[in-house]
């Protein structure tokens, strides 16, 4: 059996690869027990998108949300959060953006390759900012991004999450997983 990483690893990896290890542990468990209140809202905020309704909205009958997408060449799957048929414009919507890291961008180049792969055609590409209602504009990926992502892919499936050490303690200070994890001493900062 193939298997495949959720393209949301991504983005987790960059910010502590140990965070997708204990989003495995606690994957199976209600989101209540670890998700915290940043987290929460953005989650609120991606509700309307995951739960749209072509039937009960007609009026966006052009645009698909929440779908799922799968890459078999780079051994992804995720969900998108708008591709705008007419327009073959593909959006990527956080809560609020202040600062475009790249582990956003492997998410948004993992949706549009696996878009392509599966036949859709893409003229642009944008992250949002739901918070403060701004556009991103990003660049088509190439042949270097690719394989950019393409490495970091790998380095995730071959990562060594056992000898693992995270030298930076405000990333867990920011951590949904701080009080869980076996990592670090430091509570995060939303209890
Ligand atoms: S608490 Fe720190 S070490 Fe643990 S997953 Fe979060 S950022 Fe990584």
């Amino acid at each position: 059996m193939e298997t495949f990483l959720p393209i949301t690893y991504l983005n987790d990896f960059v910010f502590c690869p140990y965070s997708i290890y204990l989003h495995q542990v606690f994957d199976n468990n209600s989101e209540d027990l670890y998700s915290a209140k940043p987290q929460l809202q953005g989650k609120i905020a991606h509700k309307d998108i995951d739960e749209f309704d072509e039937d009960t909205e007609p009026t966006k009958e052009t645009t698909l949300k929440g779908i799922y997408v799968i890459s078999m060449k780079l051994g992804i799957y995720g969900k998108i959060d708008t591709y705008y048929t007419k327009e073959k414009k593909l959006v990527e919507s956080k809560y609020q953006i202040t600062t475009i890291y790249r582990g956003y961008y492997y998410q948004l180049w993992s949706q549009y390759f696996a878009l392509i792969e599966m036949g859709y055609p893409i003229h642009a590409l944008y992250f949002y900012s739901i918070r403060d209602e701004k556009y991103f504009d990003v660049p088509i990926p190439s042949e270097k991004e690719y394989n950019e992502l393409r490495t970091h892919i790998r380095h995730i499936a071959w990562f060594d999450f056992d000898t693992f050490t995270q030298t930076n303690l405000k990333k867990c200070m920011h951590c949904i997983y701080a009080s869980l994890c076996d990592k670090t001493q430091q509570d995060h900062v939303y209890t």
